[in-house]
């Protein structure tokens, strides 16, 4: 644990780091839901000054068994990237299926400000998300969510659900029973109401919120068109690699779909189902103001969400304003700093012995 208690931005040679154990402190010490709630407004934020962000799809190595990605993105005054991989397999060998740290820099100088783990993080802001998407596209007065898929990231996703939405009552199902007796454990003391389900079709009845969050590395149906009745709203989460998609194709020609940056959605979404020219909205345009989110009560609305890297950024932002007057982190030595900038190997030979 870091002795510093950080009171403005660090000095420049001092890089603050935000272990897996801090962040959870951090996290604890603002309120899980509390911390959602206000992660989702600095998403928002972000999402309404979209345009001035520097974008690119993300900068995917896959292999066999997963992919290592690198999520850059910048606002001209701030600079983030995150380190992130998706290993379904993983889980099965006692692994994270998704682990991440990232970077948030000065453009100014391009000196790192932050590093940190981002493992709970991401789970955070992609439920926050989520989340704050569904404010936008759900059915009015949505009380009830299906989540398929009860791994890692399930808890997070109803937290944020309950933190932005209201919604209490969740359906649970899973391939792994074990997975979904975890989740009601976790979610029960938290008082939630809690339906375990034997099938996603017994989860998916009478539901307005159905979230897909499974982990699969091929294009799986985890949802039928017939599973799908007017007016729900479908956040489907885990369906976010080439050839790892979660939805029939059917569901999607009846969907009005939003996508966080179409560039990559179109290679990494569930629309890589569907021709170039589909015609998907852009979130931020609805957060904006700038277009309508749900056209009617009946229209099925798809987030299909990736996760982009304004996200990160946003989710970077937010955990630098937080440490401030807080202890929960370490004092990085990550920037050489030889009193002559220019003497760096003078500095390298005075360590010697
Ligand atoms: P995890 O491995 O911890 O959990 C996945 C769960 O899905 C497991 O319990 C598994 O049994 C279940 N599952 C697999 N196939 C299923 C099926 N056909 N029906 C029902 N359940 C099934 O993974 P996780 O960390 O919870 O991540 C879940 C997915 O979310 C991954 O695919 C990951 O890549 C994706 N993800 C997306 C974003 C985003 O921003 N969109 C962010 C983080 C993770």
């Amino acid at each position: 644990m870091g002795l510093l208690i950080m009171t403005a931005l660090s000095p420049l040679a001092i890089v603050p780091f935000v272990s897996v154990d801090n962040m959870m402190r951090l996290v604890h010490h603002i309120g899980v839901e509390t911390f959602l709630t206000e992660l989702a407004a600095y998403v928002e934020e972000d999402f309404r000054r979209w345009p001035s962000f520097d974008k690119k799809p993300r900068v995917a190595s896959h292999s066999h068994d997963g992919v290592i990605e690198l999520m850059p993105t910048s606002d001209g005054t701030l600079y983030g990237f995150k380190y992130v991989n998706g290993h379904p397999k993983n889980m099965r060998e006692g692994r994270q299926t998704v682990t991440a740290f990232g970077v948030l820099a000065d453009v100014g100088n391009g000196y790192p400000m932050l590093i940190t783990e981002m493992t709970l993080l991401t789970a955070l802001r992609t439920a926050a998300t989520s989340a704050m998407a569904a404010r936008h596209l759900a059915p009015k007065g949505a009380r009830r969510m299906a989540i398929i898929g009860n791994g890692a990231q399930s808890e997070f996703q109803a937290l944020a659900f309950r933190a932005l939405l209201g919604i209490e009552d969740i359906r649970l199902y899973d391939i792994d029973p074990v997975a979904t007796a975890k989740c009601v454990r976790n979610l029960a003391p938290l008082g939630f109401r809690l339906t375990a389900c034997r099938s996603t079709e017994e989860a998916v009845e009478g539901v307005d919120v159905i979230t897909t969050v499974t982990a699969d590395k091929q294009c799986a149906t985890i949802l039928t068109d017939n599973m799908v009745g007017p007016g729900v709203h479908i956040n489907a989460v885990g369906g976010d690699c080439p050839g790892k998609t979660e939805l029939h194709r059917d569901i999607l020609t009846r969907s009005e779909i939003f996508v966080e940056y179409p560039e990559q959605t179109r290679i990494e979404g569930e629309i890589q189902q569907l021709a170039p020219d589909h015609p998907v909205t852009e979130l931020w345009q609805v957060i904006a103001g700038e277009t309508r989110g749900r056209s009617s009560d009946r229209a099925i609305t798809l987030f299909d969400s990736v996760g982009f890297a304004v996200e990160d950024f946003s989710a970077l932002r937010y955990v630098r304003d937080k440490l401030t007057g807080t202890n929960f982190f370490e004092e990085l030595d990550l920037l050489a700093d030889p009193d002559e900038p220019r003497d760096l190997f003078g500095m390298l030979q005075r360590a010697k012995g």
